[in-house]
């Protein structure tokens, strides 16, 4: 019978996501009609800038809807450089930048051309759920290095040290991270790029929300901070999380030429050039007017100082302060050995299971980022169903004995 026929090892290796069973609970609780009030967004819930839509609506009257280069339109690359010089002052040729299909494929493409099976990749914990996949995807192994919220998430640059090997070929650099928030100071960067040059490994950087930050500086990376490092950084960024874009799904990649090239011959063979329409209206949102990204800033800035206050405030919770993007990661592991009922909460999945079940609060839990102390909540949400979410989870901590 077909379904006998195996599937591939690749696929049997790949981890199911741990926020499924939460996330398909949550869903299904909607559809029931019960007020869950919504905590887990990955995604701005502000709507595109209509600037940006009336680009792809001409794009689409004036019959731009047939294939591009592989790598992207010369207007989209152009625009794409000009960000790099405005907010990094790096200089990129058009042959060192890819435009893919969302940020993911641009870090996916990268990472099927530098790493080879048995290769590593250092990840600093906690990660963006999909680095690891990514990695094993590619026969690489993810070599994690942890970090503690009372540093604020920093690198330990010692212990950093002490996971390269001959092997590593990479390390994957999230400033500000999903999921906590953290933004890697100026002395960390240049720290990180010195040892990539002396080891000789690249610096995956993801700067996807380079631009949500919340101290009114100009981004920096590896790069920026130390030129001198340039040839060991590719910059994995995109359009999704700064202008409200994720549906749209252009990302893009910039690094040195060779990097790039072997990133666009994996991309031939697989998606082909991003969406043509999409790609003029990322042009139209790197190109434009930029005040939309500073009203979601400050709109994301107040909710930021609205919820780490809340948070703090009560018994058992501890929430460093994000510098940016749209997330806290408070640490919850004093609940953690405590009962709800007949139920031990003896992590955070059976935590977000509960605040799921008894709150009605949807949030995600830790471990799906590699530690299991903690509890993810989006803030890419209203600030009235921010305040009914943290009364409700003040409230549900306050049972737990
Ligand atoms: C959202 C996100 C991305 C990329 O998103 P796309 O929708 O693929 O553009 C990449 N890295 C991190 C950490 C993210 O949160």
């Amino acid at each position: 019978m077909a379904w006998d026929i195996p599937l591939s090892d690749r696929v049997k290796n790949l981890k199911p996501s741990p926020t499924l069973a939460v996330d398909a609970k949550a869903k299904a609780l909607k559809a029931q009609g019960i007020d869950i009030i919504n905590l887990s967004a990955g995604e701005p819930d502000f709507d595109t800038p209509e600037h940006i839509k009336e680009a792809a609506i001409k794009a689409i009257k004036e019959g731009f809807t047939k294939y591009t280069p592989v790598g992207g339109i010369a207007e989209l690359k152009d625009a794409i450089i000009s960000k790099m010089s405005r907010h990094y002052d790096l200089e990129y040729a058009p042959e060192q930048v890819l435009v893919s299909t969302g940020g993911k494929q641009g870090l996916y493409n990268i990472i099927q051309a530098i790493v080879s099976p048995g290769d590593e990749v250092i990840v600093p914990v906690p990660y963006w759920v999909s680095y690891p996949a990514i990695i094993e995807l590619a026969g690489g192994v993810p070599v994690f290095l942890p970090s503690e919220a009372a540093d604020n998430f920093a690198i330990d640059m010692d212990r950093l040290a002490g996971l390269v090997t001959s092997k590593t070929r990479a390390m994957i650099l999230n400033s500000p991270s999903n999921p906590t928030g953290a933004v890697y100071d100026t002395d960390t960067l240049k720290a990180v790029a010195a040892l990539a040059v002396e080891k000789g490994f690249y610096i995956l950087t993801d700067d996807i929300y380079d631009e949500i930050r919340f101290d009114g500086k100009n981004p920096e990376n590896p790069a920026s901070v130390m030129p001198d490092a340039k040839d060991h950084v590719i910059v994995a960024n995109g359009v999704s999380k700064t202008y409200a874009m994720t549906g749209w799904r252009i990302g893009y990649t910039a690094g040195p030429a060779p990097v790039i090239k072997a990133a666009t011959k994996i991309q031939s063979q697989s998606t082909s050039n991003a969406n043509s329409i999409a790609q003029k209206a990322a042009a139209a949102a790197l190109s434009g007017p930029q005040d939309c990204v500073s009203s979601m800033v400050k709109a994301f800035r107040e909710r930021r100082d609205y919820i780490v206050e809340r948070l703090n405030s009560m018994e058992g919770v501890k929430c460093p302060v994000p510098g940016g993007a749209f997330y806290v990661f408070p640490d919850m592991s004093s609940f953690i050995g405590k009962n709800a009922g007949d139920k031990t909460l003896t992590g955070s999945l059976e935590i977000a299971d509960y605040l799921l079940e008894e709150a009605k609060i949807a949030c995600v839990p830790g471990i799906a980022f590699g530690d299991d102390r903690f509890i993810r909540f989006s803030y890419a949400t209203d600030i009235k169903i921010i305040e009914e979410g943290m009364n409700r989870l003040q409230e549900a901590l306050g049972r737990l004995k």
